[in-house]
């Protein structure tokens, strides 16, 4: 291991032991800043996240490579010596290692550029919510720093250690929570013939819910409606009046993940119709679909081939959803996953309490970053 390997290692080690949640990264932001001022980045971070940037040469292209700084309120399970200090929260993701891959990177680059033009180090806040990255762009980092391209990286438990994959197209699904409220009449248990039970309404429509995927997308499309749960206001003797129907929606298209929305909207009137009651419903994207450009994607994999780095360039696309989408439904980029490893804490999956960022991904994970750089930048 060499020196820079040990500082990275230490790094991502003490970021592992002070985790914390979405829009609460206060100590979190203030370690990265310093450390990009350290390494003489201009730096930014009055707003929610922190933005580093990286001039060589004379150019006036620019991309962005991001890395997410939240942590999880999950329960560490295991009995390293750098396990969490914060009660209830963990660095269950591997984001304290996104934010030391891209930390290596800045130090790399500094000393020994390489490359013509501007990096924009992007860390942002609350990648778990998905909402770090939308109230980023709020706050105009797409104006005030503008850059051609952008890149994350996510590291990926199970996978062979630093094998790449990406692909181009759509790489990590959308999500979409919804809530049905549907508005009966309650009334004794004996006598269903005087209102209008909830209960069976809501059992009509768990059921209705289901012909969306199955008989109006195409198949193979690769969406999915959970209903998760069911609540009523009913009691042993009473029929309730009130149910409500809570659930989560997985597109892989923005067209279905719409036509998924608009037949469940007629499906909950129809149903409500049918028995002479009203029902509301709300539908919330929180995670837009994750849309890899092509070129951006193209470069990654040239990247990580160059490097010998064990490459696939067009995966299986990820069925979790990542909030680096609204990065890339502004500017062209590519999300790619980096293999954690497959054995021990490192192939847990994510968000598991045993889970941990393998540190051996330190300094493939900023060579990549580097090379990117170069590949994206040249001098
Ligand atoms: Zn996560
Ligand atoms: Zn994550």
């Amino acid at each position: 291991m060499d020196e820079l390997h040990q500082r990275l290692t230490q790094m991502r080690q003490a970021f592992h032991q002070d985790p914390e949640l979405g829009f609460d990264e206060h100590r979190t932001k203030a370690k990265v800043a310093r450390h990009l001022r350290g390494l003489g980045l201009e730096v930014h971070d009055e707003g929610c996240g922190v933005i580093g940037l990286l001039r060589a040469g004379s150019g006036n292209r620019a991309i962005g490579l991001r890395a997410d700084m939240d942590a999880l309120p999950i329960t560490e399970a295991s009995s390293h010596g750098y396990v969490s200090q914060n009660p209830g929260v963990m660095h269950a993701c591997g984001h304290d290692g996104h934010m030391t891959m891209l930390l290596g990177a800045a130090e790399k680059l500094a000393a020994d550029p390489g490359f013509d033009g501007t990096v924009v180090f992007i860390f942002q806040p609350n990648e778990e919510h998905g909402l770090g990255a939308k109230a980023m762009i709020a706050e105009g980092v797409l104006e005030r720093f503008p850059m051609e391209e952008v890149f994350a990286i996510h590291n990926l438990p199970g996978a062979p250690l630093g094998q790449v994959s990406t692909r181009p197209g759509l790489i990590c699904s959308s999500e979409s929570l919804f809530e049905i409220t549907i508005h009966g009449q309650g009334g004794h248990a004996s006598m269903p013939q005087v209102g209008v039970d909830a209960i069976t309404v809501g059992a009509e429509l768990v059921l209705a819910l289901q012909t969306i995927v199955s008989r109006k997308l195409a198949p193979g499309a690769g969406a999915v409606v959970s209903v998760t749960e069911f609540l009523t206001d009913g009691q042993r003797n009473v029929l309730p009046g009130t149910a409500t129907l809570k659930g989560d929606v997985r597109a892989r298209a923005p067209e279905d993940r719409e036509a998924v929305e608009r037949f469940m909207r007629q499906i909950v009137q129809g149903v409500a119709a049918t028995h002479g009651i009203s029902a509301d419903m709300t539908f919330n994207t929180e995670f837009i679909e994750t849309i890899n450009a092509p070129e951006p994607t193209a470069a990654v994999a040239a990247t990580a081939r160059g490097m010998d780095l064990d490459t696939i360039s067009n995966r299986t696309p990820m069925s979790f959803s990542e909030d680096f989408a609204h990065f890339c439904a502004a500017v062209p980029g590519c999300f790619m996953l980096l293999g954690n490893g497959e054995e021990g804490p490192q192939g847990q999956p994510l968000h598991s309490d045993d889970y941990d960022f393998n540190d051996a991904l330190l300094p493939i994970g900023s060579d990549l970053w580097a090379a990117l750089v170069r590949n994206r930048l040249p001098a």
